[in-house]
């Protein structure tokens, strides 16, 4: 492993108002496959999703959820963190992870019953305003340093009560927070 490892407590952060017009997100309501792997149960779309960061396009390959939350915000952990690992149009090799942490206690209705989600409202979970940016690995398998992390700021309370429940009873562990080292966080302030 290297120095440059995910998930990371964000703490100080670089303000770069910049950054905000770089990323665009193209996600839509849709159905999913649920696929139960070494590393826990992943969502995979069965339409099309993209993301651009900086000049690249990336697709989304799956959804999947951590409680509490991997990144940590000023020390301490989240309830629960969605990840949407996207992958380079291009080659594949180098991944792009949109994480959004999840506030299961504000949403209406009843919980479900903790089935996995066959549908997901992705536009539903994707807070308003900004996010931080850096460079890190995956969490799980060989933790490869190939992803660029997009942490969005602001928690999203999950209205759907079916996915609230799947969370609560299937979400994988979280990794411990790893030293940030050398590397910056941007933020869009
Ligand atoms: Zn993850």
């Amino acid at each position: 492993m290297g120095d440059q490892q995910s998930p990371i407590n964000i703490g100080r952060t670089v303000t770069t108002p910049d950054l905000v017009d770089q990323l665009e997100i193209g996600w839509r309501p849709d159905r999913f496959s649920v696929r139960d792997g070494p590393d826990g149960v992943r969502l995979v779309p069965l339409g099309t999703h993209t993301a651009h960061l900086s000049d690249q396009a990336y697709r989304l390959a799956n959804l999947h959820f951590h409680r509490p939350s991997e990144h940590w915000v000023r020390g301490r952990p989240m309830q629960a963190e969605m990840h949407a690992v996207h992958l380079r149009v291009d080659d594949r090799l180098h991944a792009c992870v949109i994480a959004v942490f999840l506030d299961l206690e504000g949403g209406p209705g009843e919980d479900g019953t903790g089935e996995p989600p066959t549908e997901v409202d992705l536009p539903a979970l994707l807070p308003d305003g900004g996010f931080h940016r850096y460079e890190g690995s995956l969490t799980t398998g060989e933790f490869t340093e190939n992803v660029s992390w997009v942490v969005m700021r602001e928690p999203v309370v999950v209205a759907d009560g079916g996915l609230r429940a799947f969370v609560r009873a299937h979400a994988d562990h979280a990794r411990p927070v790893q030293p940030l080292n050398r590397r910056f966080v941007l933020t869009t302030g």
